[in-house]
C-alpha cells in the first residue's frame, strides 16, 4: 500500500506535495459512458480523494467495445452504469471515496449539488450538448474549472476552462465548430475515446496536483485515423458581452430548466421523459411492476430499473420515475406509450 503512488510521486512536477494534494481533492464527473469510465479509472487508480459520478443510463452491449469500466454481466442485467462504475472503482482502489448517482444532470440539482459539496474540479463526460452547457454556466457561478472533452468517430476535442481566465464553451461556440454528429449516428473508435481521456487526466492531475499554471490554455483536437493533430490558440476569443462568463453574467443555460422534460436522445431512437414530479407516495417501481404482470406484461427488473416490451417499444423506467422508450424519436408517440403503462 505505502508505494501505491511511487511512480506518480517520482514524477517531479507532482512529487510528494502534488500526491497529498490530489488525495485531499473532489471531483465532479458527469457521465459514465466511455469518456467517464476512462476518467474515472485514471482518477481513482491515481488517488483522487473522493469522485463523484452521474449517470442516467444502464449498461447495453453496445458500450463493451470501449467503456473500460464494464463487463457482459452489466449488460445482461442491465446495470445502472453509475452503480457499475462505482462496483468495479472500489476493487480497483479502496480508499477512494466514490459517490454515484443514477439521475439525469438538471440545471437545478447541478447548482445545489456543486453549493453542497464545493468541488474542486468538474470533469465533462457526457454526449450531451445541453448538458455541457449547463456544465459551463454551473462553473463559471461556483468559480470552479471544468474540462470540456467529446469524440465521435477517430476525432476529438478536449480544452480546460478556468472561470474568469479562459474564454467559456459559449465564447468558443461562436466561432469553433463543437456540436454536429454523435457516437450513434456514425460510430466511434476506442483510441479516440482514450486521447481525449488522456488530455483531460493530464489537466486534471495538473489542476488537482496544484499545478494548474502548467495547464494547456489550447483547444487541442485531433483526428486519430487521419494523423492529423491541432492545437488551437483561442484566448482572443473571449467575449467580454458573454451571457455566461462576460461582464454581465446571466447564466443562460441555467433558466431554460423546466423546456427539456423530454428530450429525443441524441441519435439512439430513443426518448427520454422525465416527469415534473417524482412518482408519488406508494406507486414505486414494484407496484408498476405488479400492476404490468397482471397485464399479461413480462417485465424484467433489478433494484435500479424495469423494463419491458410493448407495442413493439422497448421501455425502461427507472426508481427516480424517469421513462427511456426506445425505438421512436416521435415524442408524441412515447408520451401516449408512456401514460398507457406508466402514467
Ligand atoms: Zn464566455
Amino acid at each position: 500500500m505505502m508505494d501505491r503512488y511511487s511512480r506518480q510521486t517520482l514524477f517531479a512536477p507532482i512529487g510528494a506535495a502534488g500526491q497529498k494534494s490530489i488525495g485531499a481533492k473532489h471531483v465532479l464527473l458527469i457521465g459514465a459512458g466511455a469518456l467517464g469510465t476512462g476518467n474515472a479509472e485514471a482518477l481513482v487508480r491515481a488517488g483522487v480523494g473522493k469522485i463523484t459520478i452521474i449517470d442516467r443510463d444502464y449498461v447495453e452491449w453496445s458500450n463493451l467495445q470501449r467503456q473500460q469500466l464494464y463487463c457482459e454481466k452489466d449488460a445482461r442485467e442491465k446495470v445502472p452504469k453509475a452503480v457499475a462504475a462505482k462496483e468495479r472503482l472500489q476493487l480497483i482502489n479502496s480508499e477512494v471515496e466514490i459517490n454515484a448517482h443514477i439521475a439525469d444532470v438538471t440545471a437545478d440539482m447541478l447548482d445545489a449539488l456543486v453549493k453542497k459539496e464545493g468541488f474542486d474540479l468538474l470533469l465533462d463526460a457526457t454526449d450531451n450538448f445541453d448538458i455541457r452547457m449547463i456544465m459551463n454556466d454551473i462553473s463559471q457561478k461556483h468559480g470552479v474549472p471544468w474540462i470540456y472533452g467529446a469524440c465521435v468517430g477517430s476525432y476529438g476535442i478536449s480544452f480546460t476552462i478556468f472561470p474568469g481566465e479562459s474564454p467559456c464553451l459559449q465564447c468558443l461556440l461562436k466561432t469553433v465548430p463543437l456540436g454536429g454528429a454523435t457516437c450513434d449516428t456514425v460510430g466511434i473508435i476506442a483510441p479516440a475515446v482514450g486521447m481525449v481521456v488522456a488530455h483531460q487526466v493530464a489537466e486534471a492531475l495538473k489542476i488537482l496536483s496544484g499545478n494548474g499554471r502548467d495547464c494547456n490554455r489550447k483547444l487541442v483536437s485531433f483526428d486519430l485515423w487521419k494523423g492529423q493533430y491541432v492545437s488551437l490558440n483561442v484566448e482572443k476569443l473571449k467575449d467580454p458581452e458573454c451571457l455566461s462568463c462576460g461582464e454581465n453574467q446571466t447564466y443562460p443555460h441555467l433558466s431554460f430548466e423546466n423546456q427539456t422534460k423530454t428530450a429525443v436522445l441524441c441519435g439512439r431512437d430513443s426518448v427520454q421523459i422525465r416527469p415534473a414530479e417524482t412518482m408519488p407516495e406508494g406507486r414505486n417501481l414494484g407496484v408498476l411492476k405488479e400492476l404490468l404482470i397482471t397485464q399479461g406484461i413480462s417485465v424484467e427488473s433489478n433494484p435500479y430499473l424495469m423494463s419491458f416490451h410493448v407495442e413493439g417499444h422497448r421501455l425502461v423506467a427507472f426508481q427516480d420515475g424517469r421513462v427511456l422508450v426506445h425505438g421512436t424519436k416521435d415524442i408524441a408517440r412515447a408520451k401516449t406509450l408512456f401514460h398507457r403503462y406508466l402514467g
